[in-house]
């Protein structure tokens, strides 16, 4: 089995819909740092299993100095973002999406 891990830098503002008071429900920025993990038993003709460039096309390329809000559908909470990616990018099972030094979403699905 092949994985592979790609680590992105992502500043981008949301706001959070909640049923109750919360400052996250204001509209404010983070720096997010994302992993993706993929992984496959075979790779591609030119011997890689997805090129890391097409990763960051998919995500940053969407999410990257934008307001979420706009970019989803649905409310873009860290854990929303994670499962996103999963769906998002090929041969990604796993998804990090790290909002704050404290403060981080895992999405996982069983390949
Ligand atoms: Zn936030």
């Amino acid at each position: 089995m092949y994985y592979i891990q790609k680590k992105l830098e992502i500043s981008a503002c949301h706001h959070l819909s909640l049923p109750y008071d919360s400052k996250c429900t204001a509209l404010h920025g983070h720096n997010w740092i994302i992993y993706i993990y993929c992984k496959g038993e075979k790779l591609n003709k030119d011997g890689m299993l997805i090129d890391f460039i097409k990763i960051k096309e998919l995500v940053s390329d969407k999410m990257d100095h934008r307001n979420l809000n706009e970019v989803f559908s649905f409310n873009p909470t860290a854990e929303n973002i994670a499962k996103w990616i999963v769906d998002t990018v090929p041969k990604c099972y796993k998804a990090r999406v790290i909002e704050s030094e404290n403060n981080e979403a895992v999405y996982e699905k069983t390949l």
